[in-house]
């Protein structure tokens, strides 16, 4: 039996199950497929201004509150004008900035199902209630989803779709964001955490809609989800908005530092792109050919259903040999196996010990 909550937490935190992030073995020779790391190092130019911020004075002295050298750098590489990012300790200290700064308690967060989890947290933190909005068996999005209030009658105040979404890899096309932005009542947060990886994104959306806000990751495309670093682009007066709930330091010198070199090298961005997609397209073709349904992914993973076998003891074999993959049950919706997309090495490991199952 699990102890009871002590009296002294709000109710809403109590209730709260707690976001269980994927496992993450400390030492030890994991091949790890599990939570969507980039398997190779980043660039060079990282180490580069991690060491140089270390050496001098900088590390005394409080960062700069809203990342200036990062955002006039993004701001280039982007086309849009600094004042347009708000930075964020990842791209999860983002997530909560939104919900804190347009969801109160009781109303409500809209997200799709099945999504990423945390949302789901994030909105029973703030004690809002999050409506989950099933997606289609192919992975579209019906129009239920702009619906301006849930069937319990609390406004929707903010709704948030990851784009390409986990755990499918899919993305709903640019035109179709902008369908749903147009009819919701609130601000569309698009998760593009996955972005870098797609065929399509949906930053031009922010120039045309105030509602609109893109998040994206550096832990993903950039190698670098170690370090904690992601950004968001909305309009000025929103962003205003949004560093009013930031915590004052919310990111440090030293990835501030790094962020900015990592953004600054699109070079290497390019060409680990073109290493993932080819290696996603082998995994993809693989699994099909074991006889798996697998999505057709804009990620840098690959979801897999078996028509007849079981997921979970397939995870569990590839986890004796040291190889961990994500096993995902979602109620209502079903479970299935989630696989990062790895180097060529480690999917050429995972595909033999998969034969073997
Ligand atoms: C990984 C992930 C994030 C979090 O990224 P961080 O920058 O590491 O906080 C956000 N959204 C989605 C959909 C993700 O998969």
């Amino acid at each position: 039996m699990t102890n009871p909550a002590p009296p002294l937490v709000r109710p809403e935190i109590a209730a709260l199950a707690g976001y269980v992030p994927g496992e993450q073995p400390q030492g030890g020779k994991w091949i790890k497929l599990n939570t969507n790391e980039n398997p190779y190092a980043p660039s060079p130019a990282v180490a580069r201004a991690l060491a140089a911020t270390a050496a001098g004075r900088t590390l005394a002295k409080y960062p700069d509150p809203l990342a200036t050298v990062f955002r006039m750098r993004a701001a280039e590489v982007l086309g849009v004008d600094p004042d347009w990012i708000i930075c964020g300790n990842g791209s999860d200290d983002l997530l909560t900035i939104f919900v804190r700064t347009f969801v109160g308690a009781g109303e409500c967060l809209r997200m799709p199902y099945p999504s990423y989890i945390l949302y789901r947290t994030l909105a029973g933190i703030q004690g809002a209630v999050c409506d989950e909005f099933q997606y289609e068996r192919d992975w579209s999005l019906g129009d239920g989803f702009a619906a301006p209030r849930t069937s319990a009658g609390a406004d929707v105040k903010l709704a948030i779709i990851a784009n390409p979404n986990s755990p499918s890899g899919t993305l709903l096309p640019h035109d179709r964001i902008r369908e749903l932005a147009a009819q919701l009542p609130c601000p569309l947060v698009v998760d593009e955490a996955y972005g870098d990886f797609a065929a399509e994104h949906c930053l031009d959306l922010v120039r045309e809609n105030e509602r609109v806000i893109v998040s994206r990751s550096f832990s993903k495309s950039y190698a670098l989800a170690g370090l904690r670093f992601g950004f968001a682009v909305a309009q000025p007066a929103v962003i205003a908005e949004l560093q009013k709930v930031k915590d004052s330091y919310n990111c440090d010198a030293l990835s501030i530092a790094a962020a900015t070199a990592a953004i600054d090298d699109q070079t290497w961005l390019a060409e680990n792109r073109a290493k993932i997609v080819a290696t996603r397209r082998r995994l993809t073709d693989a699994m099909r050919g074991l006889g798996y349904d697998a999505v057709e992914s804009q990620a840098n993973f690959v979801w897999c259903t078996h028509p007849t076998r079981p997921h979970r003891p397939v995870y569990e074999a590839l986890k004796s040999q040291g190889i961990l993959i994500r096993y995902m049950n979602y109620a209502g919706w079903g479970d299935g196996l989630r696989i990062t997309v790895g180097t060529d090495d480690e999917i050429d490991a995972f595909l033999a010990v998969m034969k073997t199952i």
